[in-house]
This record gives structure tokens, sequence and C-alpha cells, in this order.
């Protein structure tokens, strides 16, 4: 088991459950648009939020921000070990740095030292992209380097007494980050903070990253999640719903199956499931629903016999059924509502 971490009130490692992470893309300078980015990803069901901190002008609306945020708010920095230490004093609940590129051992350890004295935790996030000259070797693979370079900020930290500490190991590559990850995995307890780094537009992004931190969750490797789209955050916590969702380790929500349709359906199947998948999005139920959209009914409900609530067309009309049993007859038009509805009584 991994050790157990807090920011602000989410616990990750230990007997924690798997939490959800995105980041802000407004301008942090802009107080109102970066609260309203936060409570939409909050609504979406995301539970820690990363603001990056580019300059000091960020500084005093990254304290606004925190003491603002219906959730715990990470300071992400890059270069300047400054803004990693006016962002702790501005009450971050913790802070993501490279120590790759924050500057000189003495700047670290001020850090450490700060992060410390607020009880903080420090996430050592290493990219690729951001290794190390030192590191770079062609007997090893980059996982492997990867993982020593990681490995070589962890002793330091853990040298300089700080040991409340996350680690992310990403690259874009879906194989290499799931083998830098297996790697760290075996090679020490500090909680995991998986995604696949700059994995791409909404689409693409979604298979690597369902590819990648899906396979890792499956083998029980991970303990907070971030999904990195260039689209819309609050994507990026729909996929880390669904990604969660479907390797078992959240048991609540509306999970939606539909068949592919073949020539057995007579109804307009594909938007009818969109509707579905939309309406019922605003259901937020706190146990699973299982919710079965068919286009026929001679297979429709014996395919989806274990979901909850299902409607099933033929012909002219829709078949409600309730745990494969036929329980109403209804026009097509008027199913989807219907569907909501006694989804709404079941949650
Ligand atoms: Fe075809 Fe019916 Fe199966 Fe849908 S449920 S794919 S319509 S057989």
């Amino acid at each position: 088991m991994k050790k157990e971490i807090f920011i602000g009130s989410v616990g990750i490692g230990g007997n924690h459950p798997v939490s959800i992470q995105s980041m802000t893309s407004t301008d942090t300078r802009d107080v109102t648009s970066t609260l309203n980015q936060i409570q939409a990803l909050t609504n979406a069901g995301c539970e820690i939020v990363r603001v990056a901190v580019p300059d000091r002008e960020s500084l005093q609306p990254l304290a606004t921000i925190i003491e603002s945020s219906p959730m715990p708010v990470v300071a992400d920095i890059q270069f300047d070990a400054l803004l990693a230490l006016k962002s702790i004093e501005a009450g971050a609940h913790a802070i993501r740095i490279n120590p790759g590129n924050i500057g000189s051992k003495n700047k670290v350890i001020e850090i450490l030292n700060a992060a410390n004295q607020k009880k903080i935790p420090i996430r050592i996030g290493v990219n690729w992209g951001s290794i190390e000259k030192k590191f770079w070797s062609s007997h090893r693979s980059r996982a492997e380097i990867m993982v020593e370079s990681v490995l070589d900020k962890v002793k330091f930290f853990e040298d300089h007494h700080f040991f409340n500490i996350k680690i992310s190991v990403k690259s874009s590559d879906v194989k290499e980050t799931v083998n830098a990850y297996r790697l760290i995995d075996k090679a020490c307890d500090y909680p995991l903070h998986l995604g696949i780094t700059e994995a791409g537009t909404l689409f693409s992004g979604t298979v690597k990253s369902a590819i990648g931190i899906g396979s890792l969750l499956l083998d029980g490797i991970g303990n907070t999640i971030r999904v990195s789209l260039t689209d819309d955050p609050v994507e990026e916590v729909k996929v880390a719903c669904e990604i969660l969702k479907a390797v078992g380790l959240r048991q609540q929500g509306i999970e939606i199956i539909s068949c592919p349709t073949c020539s057995r359906t007579t109804v307009d199947l594909i938007s009818l499931a969109k509707e579905a998948e939309k309406k019922l999005a605003e259901l937020k139920p706190l146990k699973k629903v299982v919710v079965a959209i068919m286009g026929c009914e001679v297979n429709g409900p014996g395919e989806a016999k274990d979901a909850d609530i299902g409607v099933a067309f033929s012909q002219k009309y829709g078949y409600i059924f309730k745990k494969g049993k036929k329980i109403e007859k209804i026009k097509p038009e008027q199913s989807i509502k219907r569907l909501t509805e006694l989804v709404k009584e079941l949650s």
C-alpha cells in the first residue's frame, strides 16, 4: 500500500479511492474566469484542481482563488523558486515543481522547508521532455531514465527530511509511460499521480489516456489521475470519470450501454443515444445505474440484461424494460424523457 498524503481534505494513497484532478486553462490573473472554470470542473466530478502560477502577477489572484475554490488547489510552478515559496505562503494545498528546472539545490531546500512548515505535499513531476542531461544514456530505456531521475529527486527530498511526496513520470508515449510507472511503483511507496502528458485532442487523447491510465489502474497502480487533453478541462474530468467507471473504481453515476445498430434497427438510435447521454448526464446518482439503449426488441433486452433500466425499439415503438423485463410501451420521441424519469426514480 502506498503512503497516505493529503491535498487539503482529499486523501491520496493509503486506502483512499483514486481521485480525479484537472488543471485550469484560464489566465490565473483573471480570478472570475478561473473560479468559474473551477466550479464547472467541480460539477463534472473533479476533486483537486491545479492552477499554473506563471508569474508574480498571478500570486495575489492565486490567494483569492484558493480562498474561494470549492476544492483543494495545487499551485503549478516551473523555473522560479520564489513563485513556489510565495504560492505556499498564499495557502496552496500542494505544489507541483520540476526540481530539474527550479534552480539551485539551496532553492529547492528552501521550498522543502516552507512546504514542511505548512505540512503540504509536493509532487515531483518528471516529464521525459525535461530530463537533465546527466541522466541521458543509450544503455537504458527512456522509462528507466525517467525513473532514475525521479528517484534521484526523491532521495534529495528525503535527505532534507521531506517525505510528503507524490510522484509522476509522464511522457506522451503510452507504452513508455506505462513502463515508467510500473518501475516506479516497485521502487518506492509514495503515491502516484497518473497521466499521459500532451495526450492530444479529445478523441486521440481519450484513447491514449484510457489505455495508459486504464491499464495501470487495472494493475492496481495509481492513486490520483489527470487526463490531459487539448480541449476544455471539463472534458478531461468527464474522460477521467469514465476511465474510473470502466475499470470498476467508481461505483456511482450513470453508465450507458447501447448497441452498435444493425439492419434490425428501425429508429435513429444514434441520435436517441446521444440525447439520452446528454439528459442523463444531468442526473448525478450516488449509486451506479446502468441504462441500456438498444436497437431492437428481439435481442436488445437480452443483450442488456444487466441494465437497471433500458429501452429497446421495434418498428414504431420503444419498449421500456427493467432488469430485462418489458414494463411499458412508448413512442420513440417520448422514450428518452420517460427513461430519464425512471432513472431519476431509481437514483
Ligand atoms: Fe442489432 Fe438488435 Fe443487436 Fe442492436 S440490439 S445490434 S438492433 S440485434
